[in-house]
């Protein structure tokens, strides 16, 4: 099965998490990674992005609420298969 939308991706059991890829800016010279990262939550992603929502325009939406940046690294996770990761910004 092709897994293209969140809602595939929901019912394929993927979990998500997003990693920030920023530079924390307040440190000095923002010298030091952000790194901020959380779980996604794809049912509630489904809810606020719609259900046939592509898992490729997902990184483009996320923005870091830490540094502000949108450069962002996002890993799936997929039961079986090992993991992949996605990069946006
Ligand atoms: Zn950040």
């Amino acid at each position: 099965m092709d897994v293209e939308t969140l809602t595939d991706a929901y019912r394929a059991g993927w979990t998500a998490s997003v990693r920030c890829l920023g530079r924390d800016a307040s440190t000095k010279k923002g010298t030091r990674a952000c790194g901020q990262s959380v779980n996604l939550d794809l049912p509630s992603m489904i809810w606020t992005r719609g259900r046939d929502y592509p898992l490729a325009m997902l990184p483009e939406r996320l923005k870091c609420p830490s540094c502000g940046c949108r450069r962002v690294f996002i890993v799936f996770s997929m039961p079986g298969k090992g993991s992949q990761a996605m990069m946006g910004g």
